[in-house]
């Protein structure tokens, strides 16, 4: 029946998740395994193992911390917020890295969107992925296009990037956990995105041409 094939749909999603997760703590846990093992047989130099367990931990932390964006209860602070403000903090936490990276970050936003109620950090939050995917897409630089209105009962929320683009027969793998092209990617952030829209009962649409670019649009109802 349709209720059994969807329990047992989510059934998968969470035993990915879970072999995810497994596999993904297990490596970085190895080797600081290994290395504390090194360190226990004494006369090694401790500093440039000390260096590689940091950024171990701190993978372990990377990964726990969004995986805990997950966890959080639905929407559970939805009160009415001004979008434009949250987008426009947003953009400002990463002014620095894009000015390291010569991406000129342009945001038009519309200035008289209706009141929208929404989870404030969780809005956020997808905010931040998208627009740090967009800058990882263009370690050569380029321009991001971002917007923000509404149409109809639609707020609308876009991010377009100049950058290499996603190749069609991997698009449907984008927001599977631990989908990652990346060489330190978790693979989390668009499935957490995903998550997020989704409590808000919005919807995400992914449009990709490979070596021009691509635009993420969120779409949320008022
Ligand atoms: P991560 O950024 O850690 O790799 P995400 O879940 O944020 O994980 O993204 C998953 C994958 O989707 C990325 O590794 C990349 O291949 C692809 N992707 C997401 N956004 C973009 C983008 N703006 N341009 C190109 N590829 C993207
Ligand atoms: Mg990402």
């Amino acid at each position: 029946t349709q209720q059994l094939l969807v329990q047992t749909e989510k059934l998968s999603v969470a035993g990915q998740l879970a072999a995810g997760v497994a596999h993904e703590i297990r490596n970085p846990l190895t080797a600081l395994k290994g290395f504390v093992q090194l360190m226990e047989g004494g006369a090694v130099a401790k500093e440039p193992y000390l260096r590689v367990m940091a950024s171990e931990l701190n993978r372990i932390e990377l990964i726990t911390n969004e995986l805990l964006m997950l966890a959080k209860p639905q929407a559970h602070s939805v009160k009415v917020q001004d979008v434009g403000a949250i987008l426009l903090e947003v953009i400002a936490l990463f002014e620095t890295q894009a000015i390291l990276r010569d991406v000129q970050v342009i945001a038009e936003l519309e200035r008289d969107l209706p009141p929208f109620a929404c989870d404030e950090n969780q809005l956020k939050q997808v905010f931040i992925n998208f627009l740090k995917n967009a800058l990882e897409a263009m370690p050569a630089g380029g321009r991001i296009d971002i917007a923000l209105w509404h149409d109809g009962d639609l707020i609308r929320v876009s991010f377009a990037d100049q950058g290499g683009g996603i190749a069609p027969e991997l698009l449907t793998r984008v927001g599977e956990p631990f989908f990652t092209t990346k060489e330190k990617g978790t693979g989390l952030g668009f499935m957490v995105c995903k998550q997020i829209i989704e409590n808000h009962h919005g919807e995400i649409r992914i449009e990709s041409v490979v070596g021009a670019g691509t635009t993420i649009e969120v779409l949320l109802p008022l």
